[in-house]
């Protein structure tokens, strides 16, 4: 008995995504021998904003719902991050991602600061109409906090560019002009970015041909299974397709499927939008999400959730390269048991830095009120991907640590020499 409840806590521990995010940020600080004084400023959160939004049910009813933006660090410019609705979010959870933020924008070397927003909902139980009077409420609450010189939220978890356009608007009304840079993510026609909507999928693309070219991997020869259907998923995987990469395995949240011959990604994403899930999808065989990620394969990419890879099935991982488009999808306790099989490792803070860097060439663009065409923004990604992808490789060989250490500790060190510089000491 009492060893189950010391097991439970282990777990509890092991997938509270905070925890693992301060693991990694501990190991990286101890590795950096970083000033402690800064270790200090950089362990906590800038502003954490808890609000209990009011909305009007469909049903005449009134719903309070809770929602959280975290500000965590305001070093190399304002906040940047994305906006989550899920059953599934916790203040931890957005903390986390909040800091994950900071790293990875530091990773890329764009100048934001980190920040994550949440809503506990189901967006999936929701009309379109709670859905908006939700998020205009939650964007109401937050003028004070946010800008584009504070923080500029973006797309997460079941939000897309149709909430971004209630964000822009709601915060427009308030300032009585269009600040479009106020969130990126929006639609093309009010603002938005060529190519951000597939900039996560992209620079996930681009981070993977980098990792073939290291080991060799003939692209049509190269088997990818990928966990998760949406924004950054589908379309990783129809790029990959497109590429002609052989997708075999392929899973959302309603189920997975695989085909050693390769997939259809078009057909399967298809089938999803029409029928909302893969059930009955013809052309694959049906395994289960668990089966999906421990499927023999070159490249396996979680692009769902977090702890997707935890101490229960890191040792049945068979991947040769592991590239995490979603956000902390292996925990700090299966990192150990990944590396030591010889994964190599595309860690989250870099290889889903995609989609931030086009949010930040969205924000310039709305700044300069000049528009670029999609290839312009297509070879900046290119060139910020592939550049950061070698600088953590390189940084990781340089210092005899894992890509995973180099990430953080690359992008903990330049927010600490940015702090240092600010002079947070006088
Ligand atoms: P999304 O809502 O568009 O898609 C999520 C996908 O994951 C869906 O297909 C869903 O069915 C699937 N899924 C969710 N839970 C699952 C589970 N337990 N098992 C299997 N499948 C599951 O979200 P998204 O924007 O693609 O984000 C996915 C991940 O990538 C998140 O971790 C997010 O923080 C991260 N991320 C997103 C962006 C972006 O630009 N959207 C950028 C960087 C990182």
């Amino acid at each position: 008995m009492a060893t189950a409840f010391v097991d439970d806590i282990k777990e509890i521990k092991e997938e509270n995504p905070f925890e693992s995010m301060m693991q990694r940020f501990d190991e990286a600080a101890r590795l950096l021998d970083l000033d402690p004084n800064i270790y200090k400023i950089l362990r906590w959160p800038t502003r954490e904003i808890t609000l209990y939004i009011p909305v009007l049910m469909d049903d005449g009813n009134y719903q309070v719902f809770t929602g959280y933006r975290v500000q965590h660090n305001f070093a190399r410019g304002p906040a940047k991050g994305g906006v989550r609705f899920s059953p599934d979010v916790s203040l931890d959870e957005v903390r986390a991602l909040a800091a994950w933020m900071t790293w990875k924008c530091a990773v890329v070397n764009i100048p934001f600061g980190g920040a994550k927003g949440g809503i506990i909902c189901d967006p999936r139980q929701m009309s379109l109409g709670e859905l908006e009077r939700l998020t205009r409420r939650y964007t109401a609450e937050l003028l004070d906090f946010i800008g584009p010189e504070r923080d500029v939220p973006a797309p997460d978890m079941n939000t897309n560019e149709r909430v971004m356009a209630w964000m822009m608007d709601t915060y427009s009304m308030h300032a009585r002009h269009t600040v479009t840079a106020v969130v990126t993510g929006k639609p093309v026609e009010i603002g938005g970015s060529r190519g951000r909507k597939e900039a996560t999928g992209r620079g996930l693309l681009f981070v993977c041909n980098e990792a073939c070219k290291r080991f060799n991997l003939n692209i049509p020869d190269t088997r990818v299974v990928i966990q998760g259907c949406g924004n950054v998923g589908g379309t990783a995987a129809l790029l990959m397709d497109h590429q002609s990469y052989k997708i075999i395995g392929l899973g959302d949240i309603t189920g997975s499927l695989y085909n050693p011959a390769g997939l259809s990604v078009k057909s399967v994403l298809e089938y999803l939008q029409e029928n909302k899930t893969v059930e009955g999808y013809p052309r694959a065989e049906h395994i289960t999400n668990e089966e999906l990620l421990e499927l023999e394969c070159d490249i396996l990419m979680p692009a769902a959730t977090e702890n997707q890879i935890t101490s229960h099935n890191a040792d049945r991982i068979k991947c040769k390269v592991l590239a995490e488009g979603a956000n902390g999808p292996t925990t700090a306790e299966a990192d150990e048991i990944i590396f030591e099989k010889n994964v190599f490792v595309i860690p989250d803070i870099l290889a889903n830095a995609g989609g931030v860097t086009v949010s930040y060439f969205e924000w310039v663009q709305d700044r300069m009120g000049f528009f670029w065409t999609e290839k312009v923004v297509n070879e900046r990604l290119q060139e910020i991907m592939v550049n950061s992808f070698h600088s953590v490789v390189d940084f990781a060989e340089k210092f005899k640590v894992n890509t995973r250490q180099a990430a953080y500790m690359l992008g903990i060190d330049r927010v600490a020499y940015d702090t240092r510089l600010r002079g947070i000491y006088a």
